[in-house]
């Protein structure tokens, strides 16, 4: 019987995978096993988010502690995608800052009770106001008012940054099974069963939307129900749009990647899915979705939507939750709870560095499972 590996990594989108790849690259024998199907970091839209999103505090003003809470978390994300990059040889990213806007004093006012909360927890925010929003987004249409400048946030390329970590994984040697984990079963050397049994010294839970039922064999209740949401991108048009742009009161987001195309997304609703299939687009998702960003940023309104897509976001209770199942566990949890492709790095890294004995890149305390535990 052959040695089982020092790391599984349950779930191989960007938590997963990063994770795999930080441990491979300080010599440890690492697998993953992914049941290859909808990926939230196949579908994503690549903003690299830090201000807390208006869409997440409206749609969950429950949550609004949890995501404040995490703030830290995000800078520290940021930091490490931008390692990333460099490790990964250039995945298009770049930190021109983002922004929020606003068309009414309402929503301005938002903003600035929003910015002072976030400079209290060290970001480089700023409220601009029309004329000096104008200057650095000329490409703004009439109606915004004003908005908020978050200097810390960024974008980059999702589809290059998918392909180059493939390949950096398959460089380091790490194997990757397709199958689906029903149970896992922890002890002193934990086992993941699906269509074989599975064996290493660690396990690290990584899945997303599917972790929820696997932590359940473990006593663990996690509520990681999928959200479906929608996404489009355009033709090529001149590359104006440097800022990730979002809204102090509808749900979007909207960034131009360096070919030029503008990836409109946001928040807007998708159809979820029979069974494991993908989720289905909306029309009225589509064609809301486009229009806002129009009345956002005229000048993108000639460009054609070239592609039109929907993907499984995993928001949980909109903080990351990394760690052992309990204190002496050989099970391990990399959840990022919302933004998940900007904190999936930081997240996997960190609960791989836990699993493996290593000094985290952070404190983990804050986002200890126990705190579900104590919900169980
Ligand atoms: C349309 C859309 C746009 C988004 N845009 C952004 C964005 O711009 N910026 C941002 O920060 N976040 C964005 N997100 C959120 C982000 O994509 C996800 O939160 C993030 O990719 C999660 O990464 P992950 O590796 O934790 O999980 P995922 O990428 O969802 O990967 C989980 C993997 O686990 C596998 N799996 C699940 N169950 C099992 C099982 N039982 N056994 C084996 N494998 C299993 C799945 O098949 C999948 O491959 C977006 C999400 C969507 C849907």
């Amino acid at each position: 019987m052959t040695a089982p590996p020092d790391l599984l990594v349950i779930g191989g989108g960007i938590t997963g995978q990063a994770a795999a790849l930080a441990a491979a690259d300080r010599g440890a024998k690492v697998e993953i096993v992914d049941f290859g199907r909808n990926a939230g970091s196949a579908a994503n839209a690549g903003s690299l988010h830090v201000q807390m999103q208006s869409r997440f505090l409206r749609l969950n003003p429950h949550l609004a502690d949890n995501l404040e809470s995490s703030l830290p978390l995000y800078l520290s994300a940021v930091t490490a995608w931008e390692a990333l990059d460099v490790r990964l040889g250039g995945v298009e990213l770049t930190r021109e800052g983002g922004l929020m806007l606003a068309e009414t004093p309402a929503q301005m006012a938002f903003l600035e009770q929003k910015a002072e909360r976030e400079t209290a927890k060290g970001l480089d925010v700023e409220i601009l106001g029309q004329n000096a929003l104008r200057r650095i987004a000329p490409y703004l249409g009439a109606e915004i008012i004003g908005g908020e400048l978050c200097r810390n946030e960024g974008k980059l390329n999702p589809l290059l940054a998918n392909n180059r970590m493939s390949d950096a994984l398959t460089a380091a040697g790490v194997v990757i099974h397709r199958d689906r984990i029903d149970e896992i079963v922890d002890g002193p050397v934990p086992e993941a069963h699906g269509a074989r049994a599975y064996r290493a010294k660690r396990l690290l839970v990584a899945a997303a939307w599917g972790a929820g039922s696997m932590l359940r064999t473990v006593g663990l209740t996690i509520p990681t129900e999928p959200e479906p949401l929608h996404m489009n991108i355009t033709e090529a048009g001149a590359y104006e749009i440097h800022h990730l742009v979002q809204h102090a009161e509808r749900s979007i987001t909207l960034k131009q990647f360096r070919s030029g195309q503008v990836v409109i997304g946001g928040g807007w609703p998708a159809t979820r899915g029979a069974g494991d299939s993908v989720p289905g687009v909306r029309l009225r998702s589509l064609a809301g979705n486009v229009a806002l960003a129009g009345r956002i940023a005229p000048g993108i309104t000639g460009l054609r939507v070239l592609r039109t897509w929907a993907g499984y976001n995993t928001p949980v209770d909109g903080k990351a939750t990394i760690g052992p199942v309990h204190p002496t566990s050989g099970v391990f949890l990399a959840l990022p709870g919302d933004a998940g492709y900007t904190l999936g790095p930081i997240v996997g890294q960190t609960a791989a560095a836990l699993a493996l004995g290593w000094e985290p890149p952070l404190d983990p305390e804050p986002y200890a499972p126990t705190r579900w535990a104590a919900a169980a």
